[in-house]
């Protein structure tokens, strides 16, 4: 049933107005005088119109998200990045010491920090290691009870690079039938061959998707993502949302990455980075210390070293910074090695094949 998910967000927020800025009770008119403004730009404003307060949701960019994911705008929440958004759905839905999200560990830290701020619990339903990470539906699936709010399934999955099937999201919000909501973070889907569950999102029902500018449209110091999902919940999460959430700037920066011309080029270094990324795969498997690539279909390649937090300091000696996430216990000896160009990417080779040298 059309918006019945929203049933399950918190009863206090639906009842609840949000804030009306002067932005949104005005939108067209020659004289602005209703928002506290200065009338001049600032000494410093190159042209962007800074002595404004921006549109909280400017249709412009709205427009864009949609084209570009082949959605409607109604169903079309644009924020500051995925982290925004993720915070806001555990917001809407989560009541503190009472509601529960899932999350299958290892994956984004960013799930379980905003439920723990709401004072939400987190129960994990860990990927299956012994099984190539494998998505544990039927663990998922036992696990959900009354207090299940929220279901993050990150595809593909930060660390680990794996993805989940599309077919096994899709039965899984199903079978919740609007008990809980099914997150999709889609933050590395342009790295990947499987297709955006964006357009399913769109639809009415449990299942939500998340996107960001940050990974391959190269503006993460912007901060622009969005949320598609049931549109009664993009009403909720925009009552909840900061009354001005996306700055100027970030707004001109996130519209010309979404028009054509700015999407070629990105899709141009898209299939550079896939391409480096498998030859990294094949030369990272080749060096002695290196005991496993995990197959990535992310921008990204997650290794398993003989001594992983060794060879993280020795790559820093070298200034070549990546990421120690051997901490998680099926993760033991990994480092996570972001793509870079293939100059940067023939370092890392290098000082990888460099210590193996030496310790041979
Ligand atoms: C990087 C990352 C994000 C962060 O996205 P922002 O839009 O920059 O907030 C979200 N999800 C995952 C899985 C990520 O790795």
């Amino acid at each position: 049933m059309s918006g019945s998910i929203l049933s399950r967000a918190r009863a206090d927020l639906l009842a609840l107005a949000g804030y009306s800025s002067a932005r949104m009770e005005a939108s067209s008119g020659a004289l602005w005088l209703n928002a506290n403004e200065s009338p001049w730009p600032s000494p410093v404003d190159a042209g962007q119109g800074l002595h404004r307060y921006p549109d909280p949701q400017p249709a412009g960019l709205r427009a864009r998200f949609a084209d570009w994911l082949g959605v409607p705008a109604e169903n079309l929440l644009v924020g500051r990045g995925s982290d925004e958004a993720i915070d806001l759905l555990t917001r809407a839905f989560c009541r503190a010491g009472v509601d529960a999200v899932i999350t299958s560990p290892p994956t984004f830290g960013m799930y379980q920090v905003s439920a723990r701020i709401q004072g939400a619990r987190v129960v994990e339903v860990p990927l299956d290691a012994a099984n190539g990470f494998a998505w544990p539906l039927d663990g998922i699936l036992s696990a959900i009870d009354e207090t299940t709010k929220l279901v993050w399934v990150c595809t593909p999955n930060n660390p680990t690079g794996t993805t989940v099937p599309r077919d096994a999201i899709l039965d899984l919000a199903r079978g919740l039938e609007d008990r809980a909501l099914v997150v999709v973070d889609e933050a590395y889907a342009e790295f990947g061959d499987a297709q955006s569950l964006a357009g399913e999102a769109a639809k009415p029902g449990n299942l939500a998707v998340l996107r960001t500018l940050s990974k391959a449209h190269a503006l993460a110091g912007a901060r622009v993502g969005c949320v598609v999902a049931d549109a009664s919940v993009i009403a909720l999460l925009r009552r909840l949302m900061a009354p001005y959430p996306l700055p100027t700037p970030s707004v001109v920066a996130a519209e010309a990455a979404l028009a054509p011309a700015a999407l070629a080029i990105t899709a141009s270094r898209i299939a550079l980075v896939r391409a480096e990324r498998a030859r990294m795969a094949g030369a990272l498997a080749k060096i002695p210390g290196v005991r496993e690539v995990l197959p990535s279909q992310a921008n990204f390649l997650t290794v398993r070293l003989d001594d992983g937090p060794r060879t993280y300091e020795t790559l820093l000696a070298c200034g070549i910074v990546v990421r120690d996430v051997s901490r998680h216990p099926s993760l033991a000896g990994c480092l996570r090695i972001t793509i870079g160009t293939p100059e940067e990417n023939d370092r890392v080779r290098s000082a990888l094949a460099e210590r193996a040298r030496a310790a041979a």
